[in-house]
């Protein structure tokens, strides 16, 4: 793996050509952002949408973080990082649809399914633990019925990972309204890394299927 003086050399690859073949629509998009796509994914090196769906600058406005998760509608104190996204995405860039993009081998869905982490201090676990504890509910059934270990209970708590956001989403007021006035879409999806299948969710049957 790279360092980041290393990857310094590919910026300068770049620069020379995908930079100067697309030098029109850097022109373009000086002017501003118009994507009709929000998508949230996780942080995982692995799954980055802009590959996988091989897409040019200011087609996709993109968030990033553990496990792809979208916590609920909240008005807590605290810095709410994705609300904010979202609320940018939906309300200013209107975007019409908003996808929430899981993916297989997640650790952070892994550690949801394990708690292991539960109970650690902040800094040391304990963030991360508070974050995906948005999961727990959703866990139970699943622990229940494969246990907290291997990748049957694993790929379970991944796709049920993306039906928990689709919920949270849906908790916010302008995700309701733009849904129901049909602005807005939103869609479900999972790419197992293993073999590089991006599977679509069909909210009707629950079921996710290979696009
Ligand atoms: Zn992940």
């Amino acid at each position: 793996m790279k360092t980041f003086d290393e990857m310094i050399d590919g910026y300068g690859r770049f620069r020379e050509t995908d930079w100067q073949h697309q030098r029109e629509r850097w022109e373009e998009l000086r002017e501003g952002q118009s994507p009709q796509v929000m998508v949230i994914s996780c942080s995982d090196s692995r799954v980055d949408p802009a590959q996988i769906f091989d897409v040019a600058p200011g087609e996709l406005f993109v968030v990033r973080n553990v496990a792809a998760l979208v916590p609920p509608f909240e008005t807590t104190p605290g810095r709410h990082g994705v609300s904010a996204a979202l609320e940018f995405a939906v309300q200013f860039l209107k975007v019409k649809e908003v996808v929430v993009m899981g993916h297989g081998m997640c650790g952070g869905c892994q550690a949801a399914l394990t708690q292991d982490l539960h109970g650690n201090d902040l800094g040391a676990g304990g963030f991360v633990a508070h974050w995906i504890d948005m999961l727990d509910e959703t866990r139970e059934p699943i622990a229940e019925k494969f246990g907290t270990a291997g990748r049957e209970a694993e790929r379970a708590m991944e796709l049920a990972a993306v039906k928990v956001s689709l919920a949270n989403l849906r908790t916010f007021p302008c995700v309701q309204e733009k849904e129901a006035s049909g602005e807005l879409k939103l869609r479900g999806a999972y790419f197992a890394i293993s073999d590089g299948v991006l599977h679509l969710l069909d909210e009707e049957s629950g079921e996710f299927r290979p696009a």
